[in-house]
């Protein structure tokens, strides 16, 4: 693997190094970040690690080992301190899952200035120009995959522990819909073999991660199919949009959307599904876009028009105006585009 000798030094050198991911912390994100704080812990026990999230983590990934002791930067009680804190002796920086530090939303202030290099490990498009050392492969199913792939090429398979694998493994089945899309090669499932060898429970974590949810969740999921859910057959196109007083009825909490947005695609004539969700702050509305097959990118279309992107068949970005505005807007580009 391409700068991998480098990336050893970089590690072998490092005394303190901060691990962190996107805003909105999935499972990917949360799966490879507290993979590689385990696998770092134990391959250079001389260097402090730590993980700090932009943003809390959705609850049904709380159980994975060692969420609860990241830092978590828009935390009201000592978040932002916490970080700048750590922050002042690192001497490297790991990024996980995202493409640019605007990714990192209100954390990026604590990092675009810092001396330390950073490391991405990502699969995502387009890495932007803000990196000292880039691990980006688009053919990856997800970063925790990527992360698999380093630790083995770092000679490091057997000092991955069982959480490791589990949080691994978190990362593998959320980014690939459990291996329904995003599996490019065979050496995928080869890594999921060699998670269950290192005795994972893989049923048990497949209901932590998708049985886990409230009943105001299953509510809300059926008030979005039944009266939200607006198809647009000649356009091949559906978008579900909620406002925050319909997420509050519903209490809403972070990681309760997760899936919303594929299930339009079920319909055989949607081709195009997005979901737009008022912020809770109501600066701006969340956009999460997705396609099917491989003739619609929502990462270009989530760049030109939501000031995102993401990948092929699954992006996001936001909406800088009103949820009546923002339904206007994407049924103009439905007619303009489609
Ligand atoms: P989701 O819709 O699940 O939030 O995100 C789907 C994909 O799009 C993920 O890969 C995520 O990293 C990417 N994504 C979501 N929101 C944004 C955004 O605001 N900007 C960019 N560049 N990518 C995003
Ligand atoms: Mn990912």
């Amino acid at each position: 693997m391409n700068n991998i000798e480098a990336l050893r030094s970089m590690l072998s050198n490092a005394k303190q190094c901060l691990v962190t991911a996107h805003v909105n912390p999935d499972g990917d994100a949360v799966g490879a970040s507290m993979a590689w704080w385990s696998y770092l812990k134990a391959a250079y026990p001389e260097m402090e690690v730590r993980v700090a999230f932009p943003n809390r983590c959705p609850e049904f990934l709380s159980w994975i080992e060692g969420v609860n002791q990241a830092i978590i930067y828009t935390d009201a009680k000592d978040g932002k301190e916490a970080t700048q804190r750590y922050l002042k002796d690192c001497d490297l920086i790991c990024c996980l899952d995202f493409n640019a530090l605007s990714r990192l939303d209100s954390m990026s202030e604590a990092l675009t200035d810092h001396s330390a290099p950073r490391v991405l490990i990502d699969h995502h498009q387009r890495p932007a120009d803000e990196f000292n050392l880039v691990f980006s492969d688009i053919s990856m199913s997800s970063t925790s995959e990527f992360i698999y792939r380093i630790v083995d090429a770092l000679g490091g398979k057997t000092l991955l522990s069982k959480s490791a694998a589990e949080a691994l493994y978190v990362g593998l089945i959320t980014d690939t819909g459990s291996f329904s899309f995003g599996v490019n090669t065979p050496a995928t499932f080869r890594m999921a073999a060699d998670l269950m060898e290192l005795g994972i429970d893989k049923n048990e974590i497949a209901s932590r991660v998708y049985d886990s949810y409230s009943e105001k969740r299953m509510r809300l999921l059926g008030y979005c199919l039944q009266s939200k859910m607006r198809v647009f057959p000649k356009r091949r196109a559906a978008y579900i949009a909620l406002s925050r007083s319909e997420l509050d009825e519903f209490c809403f909490q972070p990681g309760d959307s997760e899936g919303f947005v594929n299930f339009p695609l079920s319909i055989k004539k949607v081709a195009l599904s997005a979901l737009f969700m008022e912020a809770s702050d109501k600066t701006h509305i969340r956009v999460s876009l997705r396609s099917k097959g491989n003739s619609l990118s929502v990462n270009e279309l989530a760049r030109k028009y939501f000031n995102g992107g993401g990948h092929f068949n699954a992006s996001g970005g936001k909406y800088f105006g009103a949820l009546k505005d923002c339904e206007a807007y994407f049924e103009k580009i439905l007619k303009d585009e489609f």
